[in-house]
Formats: structure tokens, sequence, C-alpha cells
């Protein structure tokens, strides 16, 4: 089976109750780029990649649809079976991962649909028919943070992420200790999230003061060198999130356990393909890991729903989809969602849901 056609679309996915606060960036709309490739049997795969803003890492939208008109044209007539199709984008360009991973899950939604597999049939088998889910709370005051776990705790959230960074590190301790005062109780995995912010001085005041806490701090900061820096000397487990950009950073961490679990994102690896690998080199380490993205409709919290039904589920920490954040599916009637802190995987081949292509506007851009 060869690609034949590839139609782009971008669509407008605003925050509900928005923004979306972050260490260094606050998101009140997310432009999504939704891939249709056509076989020339005419079966048909969707693909999305939505990076949550221009500054989270180095992915943006606009930049996702010149990445993949870029290599659009070089495509057609390439098989859509992951390692030839992989093996041509890498011809055509380099780097762009998040570019990449649109075509790649659009490339897994159509040989599923095709073989009449589900996505995580094909990438090696769901262990689960439901995956758990964690909520991300903003960064915000102590008060309404521990309010806003509180409820997400009643609604049956596992694992709560605790957006911390971009202000005074003792307004982070405080709201720490306090989210950890309300859900202790809970059974509630904590995890807080620096997206990168973090001075290697306040991590280090992060973990002495909360000492007494079971935290898991994912990405404290910017660069790899830092976090080589606070690794023997703090005292909580510390996870990988963004540095996994640079396939080769992530597979090192896992090697010489830099780290001891990672958030893992399938349009920052470049693809449902790069998730399979990256699982399997963490289920040989014994690392946990999410199944997550950055942001992205119901085409991308499939796909993300998928893989992580292939994950041992003591190395599932969660699958964390932008649903809950956003209005509206794709497909009205097999869209994802979040329920009990939970998400259903979808059953039917392919990833599971038809998008109604009719919602969006033309083609930004079509190739064939
Ligand atoms: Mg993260």
């Amino acid at each position: 089976m060869k690609i034949s056609e590839i139609h782009v679309y971008q669509v407008d996915l605003p925050v509900v109750n928005g923004p979306y606060k972050m260490s260094h960036s606050s998101v009140w709309s997310l432009k999504s780029t939704l891939v249709k490739i056509v076989a020339d049997n005419g079966q048909f795969g969707w693909g999305e990649t939505c990076p949550v803003g221009s500054t989270y890492n180095e992915s943006y939208s606009s930049g996702a649809a010149g990445a993949i008109a870029e290599m659009a044209q070089g495509l057609i007539g390439t098989s859509v079976f992951p390692v030839p199709l992989h093996r041509r984008m890498n011809d055509l360009l380099t780097g762009h991962q998040y570019a990449k991973a649109a075509l790649d899950i659009a490339a897994h939604d159509l040989l599923g649909k095709h073989l009449g597999l589900s996505v995580a049939d094909l990438l090696g088998g769901a262990l689960v028919d439901r995956v758990p889910s964690y909520y991300a709370l903003n960064v915000a005051s102590p008060e309404e943070a521990a309010r806003k776990a509180l409820d997400k705790c009643a609604e049956g959230y596992p694992r709560l992420q605790l957006k911390v960074g971009g202000r005074p590190v003792e307004e982070d301790i405080e709201t720490i200790r306090r989210v950890w005062e309300a859900i202790r109780s809970k059974s509630v995995r904590l995890v807080i999230d620096a997206n990168r912010s973090l001075l290697t001085r306040d991590v280090l005041s992060i973990s002495r003061e909360c000492h007494d806490i079971p935290l898991v701090i994912e990405q404290p900061c910017n660069n790899v060198e830092d976090l080589q820096a606070i690794r023997p000397i703090v005292r909580h487990a510390i996870y990988m999130d963004e540095n996994t950009i640079n396939p080769n950073t992530a597979v090192v961490a896992a090697g010489t356990g830099l780290v001891d679990g990672f958030g893992l994102k399938v349009t920052q690896l470049g693809g449902l393909h790069m998730m399979r690998a990256m699982r399997d080199i963490c289920a040989i380490r014994g690392l946990p890991h999410t199944c997550d993205d950055t942001w992205g409709g119901d085409i991308m919290a499939a796909a993300c729903t998928h893989i992580g039904a292939t994950v041992a589920p003591r190395l599932l920490e969660g699958v964390w989809i932008a649903a809950p954040y956003i209005e509206g599916n794709y497909d009205s009637e097999n869209g994802i969602k979040v329920e009990s802190g939970h998400i259903t995987v979808p059953s039917k081949p392919g990833l599971g849901i038809i998008p109604d292509e009719s919602t969006f506007s033309s083609p930004v851009a079509s190739f064939g």
C-alpha cells in the first residue's frame, strides 16, 4: 500500500475556562494540524499534531504545517508501513519530529483500518481496555490549587500533576505543601512539572522543603546538564519530558539512569513508531512513564490511549489528553473522553474514531 494523497487541515481548539497556565506561558487557544493520508487502495487514515503554543518546546503550529508541506510531495508513492515511511521522511527533512508524528499517526490509523486491527494491536497488543489518566493543575495560588486538587481527586483521577515555576520558589513550595495536605489521605500520586523553568538552586530548595512528600519532579530544568547536576543531591524521583525531543537524549537518559522515568509525548518523539521503541526501552530498564501529547483533539487523544494500553500497567503513569480542557469532538459518537479519571481504549479498527470532515474548513494544502 502506497500513499497517493495527503491533505492538511488546521482547526482551532479554544481552552475551556482558559487560559492553560504553565511556568513560561498561558495559552487561550491552540491551532491543531490534522493530516489525512489516502492510500492507493482508497483506504485513509488521520493524524494530528498540536504544539501547546510556541514556547513549550521547539515546535509551533505554522511550523507543523510547513514541515508537512516540505515532505508531502516526496511522500507520494511511499509505503504506509512505519519503517519505510520514517526512512523516507528522514530523507526529506531533518528533525521536526512533531510534524512527522502527524503522518506517522495517520499511517497507523490507515494500516489498522486496512487490517481490521486497532492501533493498540498494531503496536503489539492492548493489555487493558481502560487506562488511567491524570489531571494537570495550572500554576495557581496555594488555595486555588488545593481546591482544584480535591475536586479532581473526587472525580477519580489516580494521579495529579501540579504545574510549578515562573514565580518565586517560595510560592511553589507553599502550593505544593497545601496541595499535598489536601490530598494526602486520598491515595492519589502527585507529580510537579516545572516545564524546564527552575534553576537548579530552586529544585534543591523544593526537594529540601518538601522532603516528606513523595513527589516526582518532572522536567525541572531546561537542559540535561542541569539534570545531571541535581541528580545526585535531590531527594525525589526525576522524570524527563521536554528533553526527549532529542531521541538520543532520551535513550541515553534511560540507559545511564539519569532519570527515574519519563513524560513521553507522541509528537515529541516523532510518532507511535518511536513511542513503541521508547516503551520497550523503558520496560527493559524498569522506567515508568506517561503516554501523552502536548495538546490536540480526538485523533491525538486516541493515539495516546492506544499506545498507553500497550504499556505494562505497573510502568504506566497515565495517559494525559486535552479533552477535559477543550469543547466538542471531531467524532461526536466515538470521541475520546476521561471518565472517573480513566479513558476507555477504542476497540474499532485503526484509531477507532472517524473525524467528521464536514466540520473542518477546506484543507490548507493537498498533495498527490
Ligand atoms: Mg511535562
